[in-house]
């Protein structure tokens, strides 16, 4: 059943990719190898706030007790709002059950996720520059920057939002500026006073025209990784960034300079970070995002092809719920664990032992691409929205919070499992008239 012999090769280490390896063991495809650009794996930037639809998947794994350790635990609220002058008290969205968000360091979460994956189905300092169908070899060649090969049955791209794996595929779309470049750096609760600290024990967003800041409270004191992840969004346009990459280093005063007049609590996350980072600098990046793409796979032969996961191919936004556009969700690392896992368990109980790769990436792009998409527009909208000036007298009829978390559960409460399963036993019922389901009972629904 299914590609289990296959050889696969997955390109990209990061949140994507390191996740769908666990799905990959998980589901028990086995001849699966990463292939990592840097020399280690790494991520860098804030903390990031994964949510119930995605630590449902996560706890699948057995990772819920090692996440925890190095999460926040059981925030107050999903998101509290405060006026960007005055401070005012806004609204808040209520937690969406269980398991809840859990804030955590992004290098924490890629630690707790690499753990699971042996040594041996790992490579790094292999930057993927070519990628070829060989009909001779029957297989993919994969070249890497440092002159080395490799061949693959399937090729799973997992590397970003750049990925060369996509370009491979023919695409020619460059990703779109969102007119928002986000400044990311952490403060320490010992350089707040004891109201903004515990204050910023919630996930808060100081909401103000055309910016905001998001306040994420990373981490837990028991495990000694308690800190305050600051993911700041300004609208500027392009034309001042001059670094050659998107992600940057950037004076603290710049990001000073946008919120200069805004309240106290956010002076102290200034100053807080001027402590945090005595060089002045923080992370500064261009925010880019991808229209939803056709088709996200190619097939070569009944049993070959290519396939893009994660912000290869369904990037999006990482906002949080705005007044414009109550579906705004911070979700890119969220989808790309649902995606990865999704697609191993195609992978794995496709129920068909003859190939036809072409109907179960198919099937997994139909799961996919629906729910992906909606994420992406929503949020693309939003960010084009942010960009304009909402006059502030409009906020309190567009601010909303019970309408922004009723329309954020059709993102948290999603049964993916059980979206993949019945897919799965309608593949067979078609497949078979005399259907006996083995295939889609190997498909595990635990939640
Ligand atoms: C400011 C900000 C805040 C965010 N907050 C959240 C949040 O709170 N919650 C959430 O769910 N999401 C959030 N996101 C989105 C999330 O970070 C991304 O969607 C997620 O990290 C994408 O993971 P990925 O593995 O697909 O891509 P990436 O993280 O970009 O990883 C790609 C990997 O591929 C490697 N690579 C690249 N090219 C090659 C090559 N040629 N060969 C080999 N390897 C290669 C790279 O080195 C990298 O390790 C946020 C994003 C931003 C910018």
């Amino acid at each position: 059943m299914g590609f289990s012999e296959k050889k696969i090769a997955v390109i990209g280490g990061g949140l994507g990719g390191m996740a769908f390896m666990n799905s990959a063991i998980h589901t028990g495809l086995r001849n699966v190898h990463l292939y990592e650009a840097a020399a280690e794996f790494t991520e860098v930037g804030a903390g990031v706030n994964i949510t119930k639809n995605a630590n449902r998947v996560l706890d699948t794994f057995g990772l819920g007790e090692d996440m925890l350790w190095r999460s926040s635990r059981n925030p107050p609220s999903y998101m509290e709002y405060r006026h960007y002058r005055t401070g005012e008290y806004l609204g808040q969205i209520d937690e969406f059950g269980d398991p809840k968000s859990r804030q955590i360091h992004r290098a924490h979460l890629l630690d707790v996720l690499r753990k699971k994956v042996p040594d041996e189905m790992l490579s790094t300092g292999k930057k993927l520059e070519a990628l070829e169908w060989s009909v001779e070899q029957n297989s993919y060649i994969l070249t890497f920057k440092d002159k080395t090969t490799t061949t693959a049955d399937i090729v799973i791209g997992c590397d970003g939002i750049k990925s060369a794996v996509r370009k491979h595929l023919g695409f020619k779309d460059s990703p779109i500026y969102s007119g928002q470049m986000v400044y990311r750096g952490y403060v320490s609760y010992d350089d707040l006073t004891a109201e903004t600290a515990e204050l910023l024990h919630k996930t808060v967003n100081f909401r103000g025209p055309q910016r905001h800041v998001l306040t994420l409270p990373i981490g837990n004191d028991e495990s000694k990784t308690s800190r305050i992840g600051i993911i700041a969004f300004m609208t500027e346009p392009l034309e001042g960034w001059t670094s050659e990459s998107w992600l940057d280093k950037a004076p603290i005063d710049d990001l000073y300079e946008h919120v200069k007049d805004w309240t106290g609590a956010v002076q102290e996350i200034i100053a807080g970070l001027r402590k945090g980072h005595p060089d002045g600098l923080i992370l500064k990046q261009t925010l880019y995002v991808r229209e939803p793409t056709e088709k996200w796979f190619r097939t070569d032969t009944a049993e070959n092809g290519i396939i893009l996961i994660g912000d290869s191919v369904h990037s999006t936004l990482p906002h949080q719920g705005m007044e414009t556009d109550p579906q705004k969700t911070g979700q890119g690392a969220c989808m790309a664990i649902e995606s990865g896992f999704a697609l191993s368990q195609i992978l794995q109980h496709w129920p068909s032992s003859s190939g036809d790769l072409q109907s179960a990436l198919q099937c997994f792009q139909d799961i996919r691409k629906p729910r992906t998409d909606k994420i992406t527009k929503t949020s693309y909208e939003a960010g084009k929205i942010a960009s304009c000036a909402i006059p502030e007298e409009m906020w309190i009829d567009t601010f909303k919070p019970d309408v922004i978390r009723d329309r954020m559960k059709w993102v948290m409460e999603y049964d993916l499992l059980g979206d993949i399963r019945s897919k799965l036993i309608s593949k067979e019922q078609e497949r078979s008239e005399s259907y006996d389901g083995d295939g889609a009972k190997g498909v595990e629904v635990r939640a």
